[in-house]
Parts: C-alpha cells; structure tokens; sequence
C-alpha cells in the first residue's frame, strides 16, 4: 500500500492548515504565510513576505525577541514559546491580538526554518475576562458614589436589591423584597410624587426614564433618609416589564439645600427691608426740596395776609410758588417711581447746554441761586440721548451739594464753574461741576456714592448715591475728582445720540 502522504506535499498541508501558520527563515525573515494567517493579521501574501518576526510584535518586546531567536536556533526544539502564556501580536492595521504560539524547526538541505503557529487565544475567556474587568470596574464606580442597584421584574413582581440598597432600606441580606415593604419605608408625602415618576416611566410613549427623589425611613433604626433614584424601564411588546436603576442617599445634600434656602430667606427679606428703607429715603430725598420751597412761600403768604394792606402781587407770587412747587413735587415722586419699579427708561435727544441752563434755574427755584457762577458752555456740542428730568436731578443735586458745602464752610466768595464739553477720548459728552467749599477728605470722598453717607446734621445721604444709579441708567459715569486741593469736582460723562 502506498503513502497516501507522499503525494502531499507540505506546500499543500500549510495552506490546508485551519491554524495560522508562518514559515521563517534563520534570520528571522517570514518567507511565508498561509491564507488563515494573512487573515488573522490583516496583511497581503505581498506585504508580509518582507517582514522579520519582530514587526509583527508590539515594540516592548522587539529588542528582548533578537536574543530569544538566538537561542532558538542554538538549540532547535518544538515547543510553545513564551512557556505556554498568552502572547501580544500586532495586526497590520495595529490591533493587538492576544495568541498561543508555538515553534517547529524545520531543516531542509541547505536551509534552517521555523514554522511558527498561532493560536488565537479562547475568545470567550477574553470576552469573560473583558466582561470581568467592567463588572469590577462598575462595582469600584458604584462603591465610590455610594450607589445601590436595584432591579424590578414587574412580570414576576420580584425584586433584586444588592448590599447597598438592603442597607438604604434596612433590609436583610438573605431576606426576600416585597414591594409592599418598599412602599411602605416611603415617606407618605412622598408617595404620590414616587408613583407619578413611575407612571412616566411605565408609559409606553415616553423614554422609560425614571427619576424620583423621596424620604425613606429605615425601619431597622428609625432613621430618616432623603434617596435620588434614576432607572431605565425595559419594554417588551410595548408593555413595561422591567425597572433597572441605582438609588443614592441624598440626606446631607437635602440638608445644605435646606439651609441654603432659609439663609436665601432670610438674606431676601433684609434685601426688601433694605430696599424699603432706600425707597423712602429716596422719597423724602424728593420732596425735601419742594417741601421747603413751599414752606417758605406760605411764610411770604402768610406774612403777607398779616398786613392789612397787603400787596396782592406778592400773595400771588408766593400762592404761584407753592402750586410749582407741590406740582414739581408730584411730577418727581411719579419720575421716581417709575425709575425704581425698572419701567424702560424712555430717552430722546437733548441739548445738555440747555438742560445745564434748566437746572441751574431749578436750583435757584429752591434756594440755592447765591454763588458766582462761571458757565463755559460749548455750542456745538452734539445731542446727547437721555432721560430730560433725570439728568436735571443729578445736576440739581450737585449744585445744592456744592452750594451746602460753600455755606457750611462759610467761604467769603461762593463760586460755581461749570464746563459742558466733549470728551474725544470716551466719545461723550463730559459736564464738570467745580465749586469752591472745603472740598472732601479721602475718607469721606471714598464714601459718598454710598447709600445714607452724610456729613450734613440734616443730610439724608441718597442724593449722590441716587445721581448715580441715574446717570448709569442713562448709560454715563458720575465720578469725584480726587486729590482735588481746593473744593470738590464733579464729573457727569453722557452718551451722544447715535
Ligand atoms: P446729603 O446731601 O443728603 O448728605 P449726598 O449723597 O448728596 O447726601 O452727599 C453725601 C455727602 O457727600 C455729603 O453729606 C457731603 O459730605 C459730601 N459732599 C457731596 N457733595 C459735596 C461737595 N460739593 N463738597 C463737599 N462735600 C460734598
């Protein structure tokens, strides 16, 4: 009987082969690979027959494997290489392949070779070992965020809890769920809201998401805790038959949130008393002008009606005063109003020289007229845009400071330099208000724009801070000079109309 073997020849047997199967030569060359191989590496018969051995290994192990060959073809045996592990292999588009290899030498006439084998390593064991690998890596994850997991198989209405969540509810380890038992641990003022986020997630229309927060008091010590669960419901048929999901344990969130909003409370309510207390300083602010007028020209009234023959043009002047005056005051509450309660601000286009001339008369209309006044107005200058009476009312304010400030200091020549210009470097126009009282220390020159700063035994303190709340709303800046070695200098920037 013949061989049936020698008609194969060993060309035959290598392709045949269901391993892949590397033929190299003594240097280490690949002179040939079977068809699972180019497969299994991803390379040509072309490609890989120019390779050496060692490129197909990751690059840590080139350098060491020189000397393993080495040693190899000193002493030629079967075996598997690296004893029996797992080795690294590198595919042609550098995916690492985890492989059994094993080595024949192979000795023709005149050429030593090496049949190498690879085995792919079990890809299920790779595939268990990966899956090992994200269970552990999830199991840290949930450890870290304290997190249990639960699972509700709504079918069989049975539930699986792990350690954590047993603990959250005070529940033994062995000891079965009733879901009972889970609803009752429930906070009663929570139920309903718990329920509603799991009609959601059992509505089929929806994206099965559950998400509820509630009270769940441990039945084991009596301690009350706040838990977030979220969850995925799983459809089968378009009807909800499973709920996965992790639950944590919120309660010292619940706390900080708790405290953060009685301190917001009660932060809130000083805000409003403070704001209540502003409005009516700003109030009276108002009509402490106009009152005074008024008083004064009921005095000349009075004084007048005193006289038997009393001079009928004069009574009428005062009565006329008096009508001005509670009519202004009136006008100003309504103008104060709506600047607080935020209305929009309804600007138009105006000639600051004439609103400078209109407060310079109001100013005298309250009894602040008496000073030298030195008026450098510029006559082209362009129309600004903003709130007429607002802007009267800051440069009203800084007259009466600046005339306050001349008499309290009794100074022998009150003077008052105004200067109505542009100010190329910020594009506004740019009022300057500079008299020749005391002027201002630092300390108190740092402090004047604050709400209730006054020097003045009769001050109120709001005017400054008021001038400048309006002229930032008429989108200018209010500033003092400092450093200022005699009286005090204001500056008022407003915006140009575009
Ligand atoms: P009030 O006039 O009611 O005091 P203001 O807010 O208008 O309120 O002014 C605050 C303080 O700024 C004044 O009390 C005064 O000390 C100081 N002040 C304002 N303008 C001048 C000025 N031209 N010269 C000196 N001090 C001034």
């Amino acid at each position: 009987m013949t061989d049936p073997l020698k008609d194969l020849s060993f060309k035959t047997l290598f392709e045949a082969a269901a391993d892949a199967m590397l033929l190299v030569n003594d240097k280490g060359h690949i002179i040939r690979a079977n068809a699972v191989a180019l497969d299994l590496l991803g390379y040509s018969e072309k490609e890989i027959s120019s390779l050496e051995v060692e490129e197909l290994m990751p690059e840590e192990y080139r350098a060491q494997h020189h000397h393993h060959r080495s040693a190899f073809y000193r002493k030629p045996e079967k075996r598997s290489m690296g004893s029996g592990k797992a080795l690294s292999i590198l595919r042609h588009n550098g995916e690492v392949l985890t492989v059994d290899i094993s080595l024949s030498p192979m000795q023709s006439k005149r050429q030593f070779y090496v049949l190498v084998t690879l085995h792919v390593a079990d890809r299920r064991n790779q595939a268990e070992e990966a899956l090992r690998i994200s269970e552990e890596r999830l199991m840290l994850a949930k450890q870290a965020a304290g997190l249990g997991v639960f699972d509700f198989d709504s079918n069989h209405n049975i539930w699986y809890w792990d350690e954590r969540m047993r603990e959250l509810w005070g529940a033994e380890s062995n000891e079965a769920i009733a879901t009972k038992q889970f609803l009752t641990a429930i906070h009663p003022e929570d139920r309903a809201a718990r329920e509603a986020a799991l009609d959601r997630s059992i509505d089929p229309a929806g994206n099965g998401e559950y998400s509820a927060e509630y009270r769940v008091t441990n039945p084991a010590n009596g301690v009350e805790q706040w838990i977030s669960a979220i969850g995925r419901m799983h459809f089968e048929d378009g009807v909800a038959i499973r709920l996965v999901g992790v639950a944590r344990d919120i309660t010292e969130q619940k706390i900080l949130e708790k405290n953060w909003q009685t301190h917001r409370s009660e932060t809130e309510a000083l805000f409003a008393q403070q704001v209540a207390s502003q409005t009516v300083s700003a109030i009276a602010h108002e009509l402490n002008q106009p009152l005074a007028a008024i008083s004064a020209y009921s005095e000349v009234a009075l004084h007048a009606l005193q006289n038997d023959h009393f001079d009928q043009k004069n009574l009428r002047q005062a009565l006329d005063g008096c009508v001005k005056q509670s009519q202004r005051a009136g006008r100003s509450l309504h103008e104060l109003l709506a600047f607080l309660q935020k209305g929009e601000l309804i600007t138009e286009k105006l000639n600051l020289n004439n609103i400078v001339l209109e407060s310079l008369n109001l100013a005298k209309s309250y009894g602040y007229g008496e000073f030298q006044l030195e008026l450098q107005l510029e006559p082209d200058l362009p129309t600004i845009l903003g709130h007429r009476v607002q802007i009267q009312k800051i440069l009203v304010n800084l007259l009466t400071n600046a005339v306050e400030a001349m008499r309290g200091a009794g100074v022998p020549t009150a003077a008052i330099t105004i200067k109505v210009s542009t100010n190329a470097e910020l594009n506004m126009a740019h009022v300057i208000v500079q008299d020749s009282g005391p002027g201002l220390d630092a300390i108190t020159a740092n402090r004047i724009f604050e709400p209730f700063f006054t020097t003045k035994h009769n001050g109120i303190g709001m005017g400054l801070a008021i001038s400048r709340a309006l002229t930032e709303a008429n989108g200018g800046r209010l500033w003092l000079e400092p450093n200022v070695k005699a009286g005090a200098i204001f500056h008022l920037t407003l915006p140009f109309a575009p």
